[in-house]
C-alpha cells in the first residue's frame, strides 16, 4: 500500500474507534511521526492532507524542517538535551517530551519573549528504560510547570508498555487519563489543558478508546523503519 492509502486506513480506523466509544473522530489528531522518513515521503503524507509531523531527534528535525511547506506543524516527541534547547526555539507547536521539572525550567528561561506549547511525558509503564515523571509525581510536577512563565501546559504525553499484555497496555492509558481528568480539573491550569498525547501504530486505537486526542502514528504509515 502507498502512504496515500496507509493514511486513509487510519484516518477510517481511527473513526471506527472513535464511533465504538460514542467520540467525536474530530476530536482525535493524527501526527504523523516522519522520523527517519525521507523528505519526500513526508511530503506525500503533506499531500495526502495530513499538516502535523513528529521528529524525535533534534539534528534530523533541522535538516528536515526547510525541505517541507512552511506549514507543515512540527511536534518534537523525542527526549531534548539541555544543550540543544536553542535549536527548539519557535521551531516546533508543540513538545511532547518534557520529561523533569528541571527540563521545563530550562526550556522556559530560552524563550526570550516566546511561550512554547508543552506536554508533560508521564511515565505509565515503570519501564526504567522509559522516560517521564512518575505517576505519583505528576500533578505536582504540572503545578510547577504551570508556573513558568514561557511555557504553557496543554496536556499530557505517555509512550504505552512494551508488552503482548493488552490489560497492561490498556491500563496505563486508563492511568494517564485519570492524571489528565484530575489535573485538568484544577481550576489554576485553565481550559488550555486539553491534549492527551497517547497511541502509536500498534496500540492507537485501543488509545482512543481510553480518551487519546492525539495518536502519534509513524510505522503504519510510512512502513517499518530500517
Ligand atoms: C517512534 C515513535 C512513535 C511512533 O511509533 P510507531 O510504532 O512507528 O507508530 C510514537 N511516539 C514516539 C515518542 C516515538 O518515538
Amino acid at each position: 500500500m502507498d502512504i496515500q492509502n496507509q493514511i486513509h486506513d487510519i484516518q477510517k480506523r481511527i473513526q471506527d474507534s472513535a464511533a465504538r466509544v460514542g467520540r467525536n473522530p474530530s476530536d482525535i489528531l493524527l501526527l504523523a511521526v516522519s522520523k527517519t522518513v525521507s523528505s519526500d515521503n513526508i511530503q506525500k503524507a503533506y499531500d495526502a492532507g495530513l499538516k502535523d509531523f513528529g521528529e524525535n531527534r533534534m539534528q534530523e528535525a533541522l535538516e528536515k524542517i526547510p525541505l517541507l511547506p512552511w506549514d507543515v506543524r512540527w511536534h518534537m516527541i523525542g527526549q531534548l538535551q539541555t544543550n540543544k534547547i536553542n535549536k527548539t526555539l519557535g521551531r516546533f507547536v508543540l513538545i511532547h517530551s518534557i520529561d523533569s521539572p528541571e527540563l521545563a525550567q530550562a526550556v522556559s528561561k530560552r524563550q526570550g519573549d516566546l511561550t512554547q506549547d508543552v506536554l508533560l511525558e508521564v511515565n505509565t509503564s515503570g519501564e526504567p528504560s522509559k522516560s517521564g515523571v512518575d505517576p505519583a509525581q505528576t500533578l505536582l510536577a504540572a503545578q510547577t510547570l504551570s508556573r513558568l512563565p514561557h511555557l504553557k501546559l496543554k496536556g499530557l504525553m505517555t509512550v504505552g508498555p512494551l508488552t503482548e499484555n493488552i490489560s497492561k497496555q490498556r491500563d496505563a492509558f486508563k492511568k494517564l487519563k485519570e492524571l489528565f481528568e484530575q489535573i485538568g480539573s484544577k481550576k489554576s491550569l485553565g481550559d488550555s489543558f486539553s491534549i492527551l498525547s497517547m497511541g502509536m501504530s500498534g496500540d492507537f486505537e485501543m488509545a482512543i478508546e481510553e480518551g487519546s486526542t492525539l495518536v502519534r502514528v509513524g510505522s503504519a504509515i510510512f512502513g517499518a523503519r530500517a
